[in-house]
């Protein structure tokens, strides 16, 4: 069976859906999207991912192309007909189609919608966890609305690729005053030595990650200090602990930063401590009872 995607109301096979070339995601990436994870057929923080998207779209003055229950019944049809219950959905959302000209068109065009999902591989993750990922440091190069979930990504492809080609998982990218933004595609903590959970504050130049909130709160719960401050290149490679967190990669230690240990090189206490709690949260997820309608209708068919 195919892989199927969404695009515009309708479902097309991965290799046949496409988007106008005057679509504004293509010509100037404007538009935003989101990253969901399903676990047995239940979105997860999905308000808060469908908050977040609102409050992209608000930002950039798109319209949503539907409501948030129709949007959400679609996000489920797309797994549906791909026959998945775990998996992670990508949605995006572009201004729509309009003759190339940087102003917002006038009138404006429907927005586009394109969705895509894919198997998500919990104990490929798990194995991840319990290696942990080294990190590289890299300038960060973009915009100045990183809180905005836009698709205008190259900052971030370009810090991802410096951590690929160094064999590392993830790019810590780095401002002009020396402190750790955020990764390419995760949020970056460290535990420090007095044993402080160190994050950046919420402003512009990060994105408000929804994993994060997850961390945060399974610290306050775990009573570690939490203390939110940026903290410098050379205050992670000195820390105790660091990890990413993320939707997809939930979260994942870092073991290493520019070839520089972090502690012994091996995931720490507090972080797997964090991790084994996040899981406590996704297995919530996992043990809701399936959803009609999607549980009728999976049910006539195997699950992946
Ligand atoms: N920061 C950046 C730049 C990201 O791209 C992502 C995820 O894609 C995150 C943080 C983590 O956000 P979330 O936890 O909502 O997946």
């Amino acid at each position: 069976m195919p892989h199927l995607a969404y695009v515009n109301g309708h479902y097309a096979p991965h290799q046949m859906a496409s988007l106008s070339i005057e679509d504004r995601a293509t010509q100037f990436s404007d538009g935003v999207y989101e990253v969901c994870l399903y676990l047995n057929g239940h979105g997860v923080d999905f308000t808060a991912h469908m908050d977040r998207l609102d409050r992209s779209l608000a930002a950039l003055s798109i319209p949503a192309p539907m409501g948030r229950r129709a949007l959400a019944l679609v996000m489920d049809r797309l797994l549906i007909r791909n026959r998945l219950r775990t998996a992670s959905l990508y949605l995006q959302i572009s201004r729509g189609v309009a003759p190339r000209d940087h102003a917002f068109p006038k009138p404006a065009p429907a927005p586009s919608l394109i969705m895509t999902a894919k198997r998500f591989d919990c104990d490929a993750l798990k194995r991840q966890q319990a290696k942990g990922i080294a990190v590289i440091s890299t300038p960060d190069l973009r915009w100045k609305r990183c809180d905005i979930k836009s698709v205008s990504l190259l900052g971030n492809v370009l810090a991802k690729q410096a951590a690929r080609q160094k064999g590392a998982g993830e790019g810590w990218m780095v401002d002009a005053d020396g402190l750790i933004t955020e990764g390419a595609s995760s949020s970056a903590f460290i535990i420090d030595q007095a044993g402080c959970l160190r994050i950046r504050t919420l402003a512009a130049d990060i994105l408000p990650s929804i994993t994060r909130r997850a961390v945060l709160d399974i610290a306050a719960q775990q009573k570690i200090t939490i203390d939110h401050r940026a903290f410098s290149l050379d205050e992670a490679k000195s820390a105790k602990e660091a990890f990413i967190a993320s939707t997809t990669a939930g979260v994942t230690p870092v073991i290493s930063l520019d070839d520089q240990m972090i502690g012994h090189g091996q995931p720490g206490p507090i972080t797997k401590a964090i991790i084994s709690r996040h899981w406590d949260h996704m297995q919530a997820f996992f043990d809701q009872p399936a959803r009609a309608p999607s549980a009728s209708r999976m049910a006539q068919r195997p699950a992946r």
